[in-house]
């Protein structure tokens, strides 16, 4: 699995995975593939502290421009090498 894919896998799945809904085998494949693959790992580590961040707010009061700015970061956060 290449780095982008891999990165586009985990955005697909992220979101299911936080919500609870993602079925029981496939969330095992999930925190599988997190134990094998560190970057993905960081990956949802920064976006569990964005999305608790953004849960402190109510919803409304999420303007779409910081929206759009969280989204833009965890992307850049996503494209980093470190
Ligand atoms: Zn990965």
């Amino acid at each position: 699995m290449s780095d982008v894919t891999c990165k586009k896998f985990i955005l697909d799945l992220l979101v299911d995975y936080e919500d609870g809904t993602m079925p029981a085998e496939e969330r095992a494949l999930f925190q599988q593939h997190m134990e094998l693959c560190p970057p993905c790992l960081r990956f949802l580590t920064s976006y569990q502290a964005t999305g608790k961040t953004l849960k402190l707010l109510k919803p409304e009061e999420i303007p779409p421009d910081l929206a759009r700015s969280v989204l833009a970061f965890v992307r850049s956060r996503a494209g980093k090498k470190t």
